[in-house]
């Protein structure tokens, strides 16, 4: 029966390529890269220079990453469209920025349901959802 067990694992090979063949990759399944914040700190002020950047990567407007940022940092902080820099009235290390944004990444950017970044932040009102165009699960997420 040696050379049926061979056959059965051949086949099993053969289905698993098609089958990896046949699925598009998807985006966000695995870890998602977000761009290593650029930190400049002077003074009290801490300055994130590629902030549009890492916006983009999280698919979200600067605005509102800005004002997570600042709600969470509770400081007073503004985005520069033009240079695409965030200044913020706090002194913070480039480790927290980083933690702030993989938690808005995992609350605001990442379907609970499966795992894609695919998603949209729609605001009714007060109420957030979280709208998923991979799975179209929606999620109410904590307003801010
Ligand atoms: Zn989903």
């Amino acid at each position: 029966m040696g050379g049926a067990d061979s056959n059965v694992l051949y086949d099993y090979d053969f289905l698993l390529n098609r089958l990896y063949q046949k699925v598009p990759p998807k985006s966000g399944t695995a870890a998602y890269e977000i761009p290593e914040p650029e930190i400049i700190r002077i003074g009290s002020q801490t300055i994130i220079r590629n902030f549009r950047d890492i916006s983009q990567r999280l698919k979200r407007d600067p605005q509102l990453v800005a004002r997570f940022l600042q709600r969470e940092l509770a400081a007073a902080g503004s985005y520069d469209g033009g240079s695409g820099q965030l200044v913020l009235n706090v002194k913070v290390s480039r480790r927290v920025i980083n933690q702030f944004l993989q938690l808005f990444l995992k609350n605001y950017v990442r379907c609970p349901t499966c795992n894609s970044i695919d998603t949209r932040l729609e605001r009714k009102g007060r109420v957030w959802i979280l709208k998923c165009d991979a799975c179209g699960a929606e999620q109410p997420v904590k307003a801010f």
